[in-house]
């Protein structure tokens, strides 16, 4: 059982229903117009799994990198790895949406903005990303301790349950899941 989610409908799942990591990722792209490789990796096979079909995903990408790299670098460079995301390309692997464990272990370097904010955002930023997503004080220093206790996907649960008002008893093991989870209680 999967959702679906098309281009016009993104801005607002992000908004909504996007963990941490991929609201960092999403508002990255749109603030730059790019994304290193492992970002664009992390947060193009996870739109994969939230439904966003091969088409749309050329459309959402171009528009981004086409205002940095222009439409024909775009097409050069970059159509062909989405499309192989999609495993229409190259070996024909048709590659899943990485889960909490592999993105936490992700290494990012200066630039990058992959991984996992509750690992790799210093305090200071995972405070104000969190009261960005609507995280109350009270909530956010529990979350805050879980971070640097190295309970990463608790605190992002404990993320889940501030901003849905609901509990996620099974916890967050796969962006995915957060998505789905979150879609169920918004719909
Ligand atoms: Fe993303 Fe998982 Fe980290 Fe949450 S715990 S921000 S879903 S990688």
């Amino acid at each position: 059982e999967s959702t679906e989610v098309s281009l016009k409908d993104i801005d607002h799942a992000a908004n909504s229903s996007f963990p941490l990591c991929m609201r960092h990722l999403y508002a990255k792209l749109k603030e730059d117009h790019h994304l290193k490789h492992a970002g664009r990796m992390q947060l193009g096979l996870f739109l994969k799994g939230v439904g966003l079909k091969l088409d749309d995903a050329l459309a959402f990408w171009r528009a981004e990198f086409s205002q940095k790299v222009g439409a024909e670098r775009f097409e050069k460079e970059y159509a062909y790895n989405i499309r192989h995301n999609y495993g229409k390309e190259g070996k024909r692997i048709d590659y899943t949406p990485h889960s909490c464990q592999r993105i936490i272990s992700a290494t990012p370097g200066v630039g990058d903005h992959h991984g996992c904010p509750f690992r790799h955002f210093s305090e200071e930023n995972l405070r104000a990303a969190l009261g960005q997503m609507g995280v109350s004080n009270r909530a956010m220093e529990d979350v805050i301790d879980k971070a640097k206790n190295r309970h990463y996907q608790v605190a992002c649960t404990l993320t889940f349950e501030a901003i849905h008002s609901s509990s996620c008893d099974r916890g967050i093991n796969h962006p995915n899941q957060y998505f789905i989870d979150s879609q169920k209680i918004l719909q």
